[in-house]
């Protein structure tokens, strides 16, 4: 069983590279043309993802492919390996989903372009951060998944970190872009969970 839960948890992390990767290429393209208004990002920033990134894949990975972490492994009832991966599969739509209704406004820091517009449609319409709810989502799936001290938790920790630095800076500086189109629209939804008392 535990082969097959690395094996599900290795696809849907190809999967999400597939989806992310056209809007990644297209980001790069567009920014050689395109004039910034706005960029937040620091070498602080720049570590972070890379920790994230290790939490998301490389620690996944070395579990996966070597036998180095498997001292810290744990062993849960098959069924919470099953909602791992529905888990996972809920992650990969939001994140494909997402991509596509924020579109040219995608970018992989905090940036905001000249032509950069406020998008409240779609997914962005019940929740300002379904990029960032999708890897919470991957967070939760991978300690179901891959059943282990390190590398299951890895994604809530090192994510975790980012998402507590990352959304208020976003959001400020969503802020003084868009001042109170922002803040209304920040009264309308929730940061990663669906606002129910509107
Ligand atoms: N936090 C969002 C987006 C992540 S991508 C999410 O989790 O889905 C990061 C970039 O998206 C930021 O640089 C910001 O400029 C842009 N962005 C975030 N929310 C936006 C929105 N509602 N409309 C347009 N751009 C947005």
């Amino acid at each position: 069983m535990d082969n097959v839960f690395k094996i599900i948890f290795l696809v849907c992390m190809i999967v999400a590279e597939v989806i992310r990767f056209p809007h990644r290429q297209r980001n790069k393209r567009e920014m050689r043309q395109k004039k910034l208004a706005e960029s937040r990002i620091s070498p602080l920033d720049f570590a972070l993802d890379m920790l994230a990134f290790t939490g998301m894949e490389i620690i996944p990975l070395i579990y996966i492919f070597t036998s180095w972490l498997s001292f810290a492994n744990y062993t849960l009832p098959a069924v919470l390996g099953w909602l791992g991966a529905v888990i996972f599969v809920m992650a990969l739509w939001l994140l494909w989903r997402s991509h596509k209704d924020l579109g040219l406004n995608w970018s992989p820091t905090l940036q905001i372009t000249q032509e950069h517009k406020l998008v409240t449609q779609g997914v962005y319409h019940v929740i300002r951060h379904p990029i960032y709810a999708a890897m919470w989502l991957w967070g939760v799936a991978q300690v179901l998944l891959l059943q282990n001290w390190i590398a299951g938790p890895a994604t809530l920790i090192f994510f975790g970190i980012v998402y507590f630095r990352r959304t208020p800076r976003e959001e400020q500086m969503m802020i003084d872009r868009f001042g109170d189109e922002y803040r209304t629209y920040m009264r309308q939804t929730g940061r990663v969970l669906p606002k129910l008392s509107k």
